[in-house]
C-alpha cells in the first residue's frame, strides 16, 4: 500500500506528467491592458468579415505555402529612370520595412505562439514597366515584364506567375516557374496618394516611395502591409484606451505595441490551419 502511493506521489509531480501534447498549447500572453481593446479588435472584425477564416490569401498563407520567404514584383506605374542603384535601394529599403512586421512576430528570435519562422527573406523576381528603356540596368538577376498592362494600363508581371491569380499554388505557366513566382506586388504609382493594400500586395506613390527610400519607416507602405496579413483600419472606431497606432491611418508612423499584438493576434487565430 505504502509503496504504491509513493510511487503514485512522485509521478503526478513528474515534469513527464506536464509534458507538452503533441499539438502546443496557445501561448497567449499580451500586456493586460491590451487584453480588452484586442478581444474588442477581434470581435468587430469576426463580425465584420465572418469569411476571414475561409480567405486563403492573407499575407499569412503565402509565408507558410513558401515555408517561410515572400517573392515580390515590383510595378513601376511611372516614367521615372530607375538604375541599378534605385533598383537594389527600393530591394533594400523592401526587405528592411517588411521585415518590421515579421520581427513582430518574434521574442527575442524566438517565433512567439509557434510562429515557424525566424527570418523571413523578401525576394524581388520581377519589376515590371510600360516601357523597357524606363529601366537603365543591363544584368539580368532580375526578370522585367515590360509592356505587360493590366485592364487599367498599368504594367504588371505575367499573371501566370502571381499568386493572386494561382491561389492553388501552380505555376506551370509562368516562364520561371514556381521559384519565380510572385505572391505580391509593390505598385508604385507616379502622382498616386495615400495607399491601398491586400492581399495582392500594397500600392503607394512612386515619388512617396523613393523619396523615403532612407527613411527609418515608410511608414504608409508599413500600413498597407497590416492589410495584407489581414488588419482593418479604424475609420469609425477606436478600441478602448487605445488613441495611436499605425493601423489607424494618421495616428501613428510606425508599428506600435498594440499593432504588434493585433498582429499576434490574427496568427492565433488563423495558425490551427497550418496545423499549428
Ligand atoms: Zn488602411
Amino acid at each position: 500500500m505504502v509503496t504504491v502511493l509513493v510511487a503514485l506521489v512522485v509521478l503526478a509531480a513528474s515534469p513527464l506528467t506536464r509534458a507538452a501534447p503533441a499539438q502546443a498549447a496557445d501561448q497567449w500572453n499580451p500586456p493586460a491592458n491590451l487584453v480588452q481593446p484586442l478581444n474588442e479588435v477581434w470581435n468587430h472584425v469576426s463580425t465584420t468579415y465572418p469569411d476571414l477564416y475561409g480567405f486563403r490569401n492573407y499575407g499569412w498563407d503565402q509565408v507558410m505555402a513558401n515555408r517561410g520567404s515572400i517573392n515580390y514584383c515590383v510595378r513601376w506605374e511611372s516614367d521615372a529612370p530607375v538604375g541599378t542603384a534605385l533598383r537594389d535601394q527600393v530591394h533594400a529599403a523592401l526587405k528592411k520595412q517588411f521585415g518590421k512586421w515579421t520581427a513582430a512576430m518574434l521574442d527575442n528570435g524566438t517565433g512567439h505562439n509557434a510562429w515557424p519562422y525566424t527570418s523571413v527573406p523578401v525576394n524581388i523576381v520581377g519589376w515590371a514597366v510600360k516601357n523597357r528603356s524606363t529601366l537603365q540596368w543591363t544584368d539580368n538577376s532580375v526578370d522585367v515584364y515590360a509592356g505587360n498592362l493590366d485592364s487599367g494600363g498599368a504594367p504588371q508581371c505575367a499573371p501566370d506567375c502571381g499568386r493572386f491569380f494561382h491561389q492553388d499554388g501552380d505555376y506551370t505557366k509562368c516562364p520561371g516557374g514556381a521559384a519565380r513566382h510572385y505572391d505580391q506586388s509593390l505598385w508604385l504609382t507616379k502622382g498616386f496618394q495615400g495607399g491601398a493594400g491586400g492581399d495582392w500586395g500594397q500600392r503607394v506613390g512612386q515619388e512617396y516611395f523613393t523619396g523615403a527610400l532612407s527613411q527609418e519607416d515608410i511608414h504608409i507602405y508599413l500600413h498597407e502591409v497590416g492589410h495584407t496579413f489581414g488588419l482593418d483600419d479604424f475609420y469609425d472606431w477606436t478600441p478602448t484606451g487605445q488613441c495611436c497606432f499605425l493601423m489607424n491611418a494618421g495616428s501613428a508612423t510606425q508599428i506600435t505595441e498594440f499593432d504588434k499584438w493585433m498582429f499576434r493576434d490574427f496568427w492565433r487565430h488563423l495558425k490551427s490551419r497550418y496545423g499549428l
